[in-house]
C-alpha cells in the first residue's frame, strides 16, 4: 500500500504532540524522572515533521532545514534523557553536537539534493548508534526498557540505511518528502515506528528505574546499604528452603556489637552509626559472594552461609571477630576500638526447622557469648542431634 507521504508526516506530528503535550503537562511534576526531557524531545520531533508536512509548499530552509535540525534536536533529548533517567549527569554539547553539525550542514547543503540528503541522514545514524551505545553502557542490562530502546534505534539506523543506499544509487528525488512511493512509505513507516518505540521505551525505562528505586528503598537498610530486616529474613526462608531440599548444611549467626551503648555515650551518636557502617563494611568484605548479611536490630546483624559446616563456620566467623577487634573504626580525631559477640547455629535443616527455631537457637548462643564476657563465638548444639555446645573464645 502506497500511503501519501504529507499525510503520513501529519499524522506522526500529531501523535507526537499529543504524546509531548502529556509527558511535558506531567514530566514538570518531577523533574528528576526524565519525562520533561523526553516531552521535550517528542516536540522537536512533532514540529520536525511539520516542516516535512509541508515540504514543496513552504520555503527548504524551513522544511528541510529546520526539519531535519528540530529531528536532530529530537534525538539529542532521546539521548539526553538516558543520562537523565539512569542519574548521570548530562554531558549537554556532546549529546548537542550532533544537532550543531546538522544545523551547519543544512545552511551550507541546502540547494544541493543528493549532499543534503546524505548529509542528514548521516547525522541522524550517527544519533541513532550514539544512542545505541549509551544505552548498552549505562542502562542496566536486566530490564525490558534496554531493548526496546536498542531495537528502536537499530530499525532507525537500518530505515536510515536504507535512504542512504537509495541516494547514492540514483534515486534521491524518490525520496523527496513531497512524493508517494513504496520505498517512501517503507521509509517514512520505519522512522514513525521507532520514534515511537524510542520514546516509549525511555518511559518505560523512568518507570523501571522508579520500581528499581523503590524496591532498593524497601529492601536495603538506610545507614548500612546491606539487606534490612525484612529482606535478610526473606532471604532467609529462601535458603532454609534450599538447604533443606538439598540436604546441605546452613550455617546462621547473629551477630551484636560489643557494649555499643557506651560507645554511643562516648563518643556521640554519629560516631556510633560510624562504627556500624565501619563493622558492616568489615564483615562484607570478607564474606563469600554466597553468604547473605542484614541488619536485624540497631547493632545486631544476621548472617546466612550456605554450604557450611560447623567447622567451617567457627573458623571463618571467629577469623572474622578477631580481625575485628584488630581493627579500629576512626570518626573525626577518635580511633574507636569495637569487639563483636557471635551465636551460630549449624546443620541440615529437617521439616521441623524454620527460620523462627533457627534464629531463636543462634540468637541464644549469642547470649552465652554475651554472659561468657562477650568478645567471643558461640556455637548452639546442632540442629538434629542435641549435645554439649562446643565454645571458641577470645
Ligand atoms: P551488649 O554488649 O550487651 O550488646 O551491650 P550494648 O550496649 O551493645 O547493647 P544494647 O542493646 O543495650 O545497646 C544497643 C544500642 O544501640 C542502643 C541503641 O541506642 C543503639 N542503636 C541502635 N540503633 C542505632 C543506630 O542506628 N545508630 C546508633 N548510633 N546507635 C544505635
Ligand atoms: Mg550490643
Ligand atoms: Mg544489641
Amino acid at each position: 500500500m502506497i500511503a501519501h507521504t504529507p499525510t503520513l508526516f501529519a499524522c506522526v506530528a500529531l501523535v507526537a504532540t499529543i504524546m509531548a503535550f502529556c509527558l511535558i503537562l506531567v514530566g514538570q511534576f518531577n523533574q528528576r524522572d526524565g519525562l520533561l526531557t523526553i516531552g521535550c524531545g517528542l516536540l522537536a520531533h512533532a514540529l520536525a515533521y511539520v516542516g516535512y508536512t509541508f515540504y514543496g509548499h513552504a520555503p527548504l530552509w524551513f522544511t528541510y532545514g529546520a526539519a531535519n535540525t528540530l529531528l536532530a534536536v529530537a534525538l539529542a533529548f532521546y539521548g539526553a534523557s538516558v543520562f537523565r533517567i539512569v542519574e548521570l549527569p548530562v554531558s549537554w554539547w556532546r549529546v548537542f553536537a550532533p544537532a550543531a553539525l546538522m544545523l551547519l550542514l543544512m545552511v551550507g547543503l541546502i540547494d544541493t539534493l543528493e549532499p543534503r540528503m546524505l548529509a542528514a541522514t548521516l547525522v541522524l545514524m550517527v544519533q541513532c548508534a550514539l544512542i545505541i551505545y549509551w544505552t548498552r553502557r549505562y542502562v542496566p542490562a536486566l530490564g525490558r526498557a534496554r531493548m526496546l530502546l536498542i531495537i528502536g534505534s537499530s530499525i532507525s539506523l537500518i530505515g536510515l540505511g536504507m535512504r542512504v543506499v537509495a541516494v547514492l544509487g540514483g534515486g534521491a528525488a524518490e525520496m523527496r518528502y513531497d512524493v508517494s512511493n513504496l520505498k517512501q512509505t517503507i521509509s517514512v513507516s520505519i522512522g514513525t515506528f521507532t520514534a515511537m518505540m524510542i520514546s516509549l521505551g525511555l518511559v518505560l525505562l523512568s518507570k523501571e528505574r522508579s520500581e528499581s528505586l523503590l524496591r532498593h528503598m524497601a529492601l536495603r537498610d538506610v545507614l548500612t546499604g546491606i539487606l534490612n530486616r525484612r529482606a535478610i529474613l526473606d532471604q532467609f526462608s529462601t535458603e532454609l528452603e534450599r538447604a533443606r531440599r538439598d540436604g546441605s548444611c546452613l550455617a546462621v549467626a547473629m551477630v551484636d556489637i560489643d557494649h555499643f551503648k557506651q560507645i554511643n555515650d562516648r563518643y556521640g551518636h554519629l560516631a556510633g552509626d560510624e562504627v556500624i557502617c565501619h563493622c558492616v563494611n568489615h564483615l562484607t568484605r570478607r564474606l563469600r559472594q554466597s553468604d547473605s548479611i542484614g541488619r536485624y536490630g540497631g547493632e545486631e546483624f544476621l548472617l546466612l552461609l550456605p554450604g557450611t559446616d560447623s567447622e567451617g563456620a567457627i573458623a571463618a566467623l571467629d577469623t572474622l571477630r578477631a580481625s575485628l577487634a584488630e581493627s579500629p573504626a576512626y570518626y573525626g580525631d577518635s580511633t574507636i576500638s569495637l569487639r563483636i559477640s557471635i551465636g551460630v547455629c549449624c546443620g541440615v535443616p529437617d521439616e521441623g526447622d524454620t527460620t523462627a527455631s533457627l534464629l531463636a537457637r543462634a540468637d541464644a548462643a549469642l547470649y552465652e557469648a554475651k554472659g561468657l564476657g562477650r568478645n567471643t563465638l558461640r556455637l548452639a548444639p546442632p540442629y538434629f542431634q542435641p549435645s554439649e555446645a562446643p565454645l571458641s573464645s577470645a
